[in-house]
């Protein structure tokens, strides 16, 4: 049986017992949980883990409702089931107000345990469902953001986390940095060692990448052999010193698969910092440390080159 537990919160210890011996019959629940009112039962609920609750309505104190409108304000208790017991004469306008506050159903007592057990059975397999519904999503939502090759963010979701950044700079008078990579060459470890390696090596960069950078900063996959960060609050000392880090670690990093066949890579990165002169948004910014990015290249590639409009007019280079 799937661990679940149930919460019955009833004042009367004959009902109780009764709703008890119905669910343990039911072999839904492993584990059942009482309460006599409403406060006990809040009590109750927010100590332990409940998938379920059967509540009375009248009941001394905190009563169904107050019960009910507290568990489903929570986080912990919106998307849990409720059945509602009552015995009142006023039957439609109750059920009304129950279900508008949260309930999931409403059953009149004396109630009958197979009809009980029927309609816990419903919301279990709805709840299920959901959770399952969630957790798909979830993944989806994750592949929608990930390279399927390095696990790293991909381009379109550092498009939106830089854009964001560059609005937060602009509001809050802070500096970002964006470091764009490449590892160098890239084509001859492909020819060489074949793609398969080719691969191994692109994750393992990534790795080292990830590994590197700060909590709330991200690396993505820009594109083939290509990765792209965003450093938040950061000086042009602070990028370059961020830029170095990686550059050393993958020059420093051994990719070889056996030691008859080493297998050394390096990587050149463009470095922009914002706000600059000319630049005005996340493609600029792109576009900057692409273009610092060429001139690392130009000037003999394991190198990390800050962004300057002189870099462009003048080809004036500065190497770091
Ligand atoms: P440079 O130093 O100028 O950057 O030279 P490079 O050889 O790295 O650059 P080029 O753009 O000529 O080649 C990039 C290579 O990266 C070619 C492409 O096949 C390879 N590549 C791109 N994506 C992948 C991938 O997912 N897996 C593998 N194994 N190779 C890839
Ligand atoms: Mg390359
Ligand atoms: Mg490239």
């Amino acid at each position: 049986m799937k661990e679940r537990t149930i919460l019955i919160v009833d004042d009367s210890p004959a009902v109780r017992q009764l709703i008890k011996t119905t669910v343990m019959n039911s072999g839904l629940f492993s584990n059942i949980l009482e309460a006599e009112n409403g406060m006990e039962a809040l009590k109750v609920f927010f100590k332990s883990k409940v998938d379920f609750i059967v509540t009375d309505v009248m009941m001394p104190g905190v009563d169904g409702y107050k019960f009910i409108s507290a568990i489903k304000d929570s986080e912990a208790g919106k998307d849990i089931p409720v059945i509602m017991l009552s015995a009142s004469r006023k039957e439609v306008v109750d059920k009304i107000k129950g279900l508008k506050i949260g309930a999931s159903d409403y059953v009149i007592k004396p109630f009958d345990g197979h009809e009980l057990v029927a309609r816990m059975h419903v919301f279990i397999k709805l709840t299920e469902l959901q959770e399952d519904l969630k957790e798909k999503n979830a993944l989806l939502e994750k592949l929608s953001v990930t390279d399927e090759l390095t696990g790293l963010y991909n381009r379109r979701y550092f498009y939106d986390h830089i854009s964001m950044h560059v609005a937060l700079a602009k509001r809050h008078d802070y500096h970002i940095g964006c470091l764009m990579m490449d590892i160098d060459h890239f084509k001859n470890v492909n020819d060489t060692f074949g793609h398969n390696v080719g691969d191994k090596v692109l994750k393992k960069v990534s790795k080292i990448m990830a590994d590197k950078v700060r909590e709330g900063e991200i690396v993505a996959r820009f594109g083939g052999e290509e990765f792209i960060v965003c450093l938040c609050r950061a000086d042009t000392e602070g990028a370059i010193s961020a830029a170095e880090r990686m550059r050393k670690s993958v020059e420093n990093s051994d990719f070889s698969e056996d030691s008859s066949n080493p297998l050394k890579v390096t990587i050149s990165v463009g470095i922009a910092m914002f706000p600059q002169k000319g630049l005005n948004n996340a493609d600029d910014i792109i576009k900057a440390a692409d273009e610092a990015l060429y001139h690392a290249k130009e000037a003999g590639r394991n190198k990390a080159i800050v962004y300057s409009e002189s870099l462009i007019s003048s080809k004036d280079k500065k190497e770091v």
